[in-house]
């Protein structure tokens, strides 16, 4: 192994693994890094402690003003897939240490929610034209819950009685039913 690389100990790349939930936290992926192998015991694992400011002199963002026990402590560490860990350590990666910390704190209060039972309910896209006509209860766009609605969406709805052309809404908790 090389000298003066400030790597991280095995305890700490647990304590980056755990407070990423053992999940990549590369915005969108969020992909499990941890799990059984293919033989009733043992587990595999595709998870990285990545450095947000590299190891050694010359690496990806490397900070000169850190001190060795900061460029190995957990706080330099941030949790990856094999994939994402390549990505962001590539020569031509773009990425920027300010970015990566951003991009760490979103996901630890997504796993932070998580394990709080708040899970932040999935954000569904909605796009193209939604057209209801009849009679009754006509809604063109019954939207529930947490939505992106995509420029050009067009929600018509015709006809005789209840016309609603979109409805945006949670579902009801019980008690309130
Ligand atoms: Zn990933």
């Amino acid at each position: 192994m090389e000298r003066n690389r400030d790597d991280f100990a095995q305890k700490v790349k647990t304590e980056i693994a755990k407070r990423a939930g053992y999940m990549c936290s590369w915005p969108g992926c969020g992909k499990l890094t941890e799990g059984p192998s293919s033989k009733p015991t043992g587990a595999v694992s595709i998870g990285v402690a990545s450095h947000i400011c590299a190891a050694s002199p010359g690496g990806p963002r490397y900070d000169p003003g850190q001190t060795p026990g900061e460029r190995a402590s957990a706080d330099n560490g941030m949790w990856l897939c094999q994939d994402h860990a390549h990505l962001i350590d590539a020569p031509a990666s773009a990425h920027s240490a300010d970015q990566m910390r951003q991009w760490k704190r979103q996901h630890e209060v997504r796993v932070r929610m998580d394990l709080a039972g708040q899970r932040p309910k999935e954000v569904v896209e909605v796009a193209g034209e939604h057209i209801a006509t009849g009679k009754g209860n006509v809604t063109g766009l019954d939207i529930q819950g947490p939505a992106i609605i995509k420029p050009g969406t067009r929600s018509v709805a015709e006809g005789e009685g209840n016309i609603t052309a979109t409805r945006i809404g949670y579902p009801r908790r019980k008690a309130e039913q």
